[in-house]
């Protein structure tokens, strides 16, 4: 008697309600595509995916890391968007200056700049390290205080005035829990709560979809911070996967598996996740 290799029933592969390319990247790359003209170079990598920033150099957007590594053309600001200094630079060394500062960074860093100029000590919810928030932190005139963790907001000192702003992509009830321990270290507080729902939305469809299905696969770049935080939620509800590509999928994954979940982080191009899909459909 021969042993069955194949699947008897097919493989369900469903796609999360919500994945994908964000708002403030689509517009990102559009008018990076709109300056594919061999001049233009985006100030670090337009996002974090290494696919994505392979295919506009390909169409003629390069990448710099540095200002002073460009004598003329046309520097492109990603959607993490950069301080005022930067700014300053690019009109210094002539440079044209196309921002792609996506629109919630934008409010997030007028706020910071306006809660200085109304004299507060200003705190940025977020991560440290993020470019997001370092840009928001130079709008505050380097005077803002990062916290990170609840922790960092109970060993905050007191102070006379105080202004919290958040980074777009923190999780509205994080943002809750460190402003809830801050409430009691001022008489004056403003808190402009600048999360964007992108992440929240994301993040709530793939929770939902991991709780249904035997494993997650989640595509986007392993630099990318919501993609990775997407992949930790789902590991919560199933075998998650995180994968670049689709040449990075292993059948084997899927041996046992009848229902199939697919999402990407904010900066995972479509046709990335259409490989992935086809593949799957393929197993
Ligand atoms: S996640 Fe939100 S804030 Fe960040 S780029 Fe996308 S739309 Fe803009």
């Amino acid at each position: 008697m021969s042993i069955p290799t194949e699947r008897v029933v097919a493989m369900e592969v469903i796609l999360s309600e919500c994945l994908g390319f964000c708002y403030g990247v689509k517009r990102a790359i559009k008018i990076a595509e709109e300056h594919a003209d061999g001049k233009s170079c985006t100030l670090g990598p337009i996002i974090h995916n290494p696919q994505m920033v392979e295919r506009l150099k390909a169409e003629g957007v390069g990448t710099v890391e540095d200002l002073s590594a460009m004598e003329e053309g046309t520097i492109i600001i990603r959607s993490h968007g950069v301080g005022p200094q930067i700014y300053q630079q690019a009109r210094e060394r002539g440079l044209n200056l196309v921002d792609a500062t996506c629109p919630h960074v934008k409010k997030a860093q007028l706020s910071a700049e306006e809660l200085v100029e109304d004299g507060r000590q200003v705190i940025i919810v977020g991560e440290k390290n993020h470019p997001e928030v370092k840009s928001i932190f130079e709008w505050s005139q380097k005077r803002a205080v990062i916290l990170e963790t609840e922790t960092d907001a109970q060993n905050f000192p007191p102070c006379a005035k105080l202004g919290i702003v958040s980074q777009t992509t923190v999780s509205g009830e994080n943002f809750v829990r460190i402003v809830a321990h801050l409430l009691a270290k001022s008489p004056d507080i403003r808190i402009l709560r600048t999360i964007c729902t992108a992440t929240d939305q994301r993040q709530k469809a793939a929770l939902e979809l991991a709780s249904k299905v035997d494993v997650m696969l989640v595509i986007g770049g392993r630099n990318s911070a919501n993609t990775t935080r997407l992949a930790q939620l789902c590991a919560e509800r199933c075998t998650t996967h995180h994968i670049e590509t689709a040449a990075e999928l292993k059948p084997v994954w899927l041996d046992e598996a009848d229902k199939v979940g697919i999402t990407a982080g904010a900066s995972t191009p479509d046709w990335i996740i259409g490989e992935v899909y086809k593949q799957c459909q393929m197993i």
